[in-house]
């Protein structure tokens, strides 16, 4: 009972020839079917084990221990939320991965939106993994449009709290507080949502890794945040969903820019009339 898929690309070539090319992608969509679900399911079966032991951990650190081991549990404590947080993430992933189609669009509003995921990671600390804290964020809004979008409200909203805790994460010098900049504008094709920073900036080699699932710019910098690579391979696929690409601007020294265009065809200003006709 196995479905034969195939790709179809159509080549131009002058006004007269066209070049149709048809290849069978069976066998990669299989093997991409089952990385997929075994993804899901190991993420799945996971999440069991590890609720137990957090919740056992909890138990401990309330008993009346001596401090090396209340040291020892809480060092447990936050080596399991990294797991659950990563666990998380790759069932996410997976449920992004899997609904290719995007269907079942519905209109939201950006504004209040984007200001819940300020008024949340306003007071956010980041935690290097030694336990130690580092500077939250300075966050500035310049989010006055009103607007709403035909697409996923939940996936939005992931799309701009990761790329918001990102920017408290990485976009701050040594010592100091990140300096986030988030932007809501018109362009000619659609609304820019961006969220910059002046942190140290991004290699040009790493830029076109970003989005890949896993990827981590210089792991021994990094290693110091908690993290799973996974964020921005998230907001990829979030972002397909509304017919959008991340931008990933980088000027090493003095910070870096993330943003994206969500088409006009997706949104409409508050009680006027759509930009151009609705999808
Ligand atoms: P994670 O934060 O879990 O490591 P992401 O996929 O969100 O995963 O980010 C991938 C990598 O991109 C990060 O590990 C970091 O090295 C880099 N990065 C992301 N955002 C920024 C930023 N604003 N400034 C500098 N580097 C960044």
């Amino acid at each position: 009972n196995l479905n034969l898929i195939v790709q179809i690309q159509v080549a131009q070539f002058g006004t007269a020839q066209k070049v149709i090319m048809v290849r069978d992608v069976t066998e990669r969509q299989r093997v991409e079917q089952m990385r997929q679900n075994f993804i899901a399911d190991v993420s799945h079966e996971l999440r069991t084990p590890l609720t137990v032991i957090s919740g056992y951990l909890e138990m401990l650190s309330d008993a009346d221990i001596n401090p090396g081991v209340a040291r020892a549990i809480e060092r447990m404590t936050e080596q399991g939320d990294r797991m659950k947080s990563l666990v998380n993430d790759l069932l996410h992933l997976s449920k992004l991965e899997s609904n290719n189609s995007g269907s079942g669009s519905v209109w939201f509003e950006l504004q209040p939106l984007c200001a819940i995921s300020i008024d949340q990671l306003k007071s956010y600390i980041p935690t290097s993994l030694s336990g130690e804290k580092l500077p939250g964020a300075d966050i500035h809004c310049d989010c006055c449009l009103e607007i709403e979008v035909l697409g996923f409200a939940d996936e939005m909203s992931s799309i701009i709290s990761n790329l918001i805790t990102n920017a408290i994460k990485y976009g701050r010098r040594e010592g100091e507080a990140a300096q986030v900049n988030i932007s809501i504008e018109n362009t000619q094709n659609g609304v820019e949502v961006a969220i910059a920073d002046k942190g140290e900036g991004i290699a040009p080699n790493h830029l076109m890794h970003l989005t890949e699932r896993f990827y981590r710019v210089d792991e021994s910098r990094e290693s110091t945040i908690g993290g799973s690579g996974l964020g921005l391979a998230i907001v990829r696929h979030a972002l397909e969903h509304h017919d959008s690409q991340l931008k990933i601007e980088s000027i090493l020294g003095q910070g870096s820019r993330f943003s994206f265009i969500i088409p006009a065809e997706r949104i409409r200003h508050k009680q006027s009339e759509p930009m151009r006709s609705m999808l």
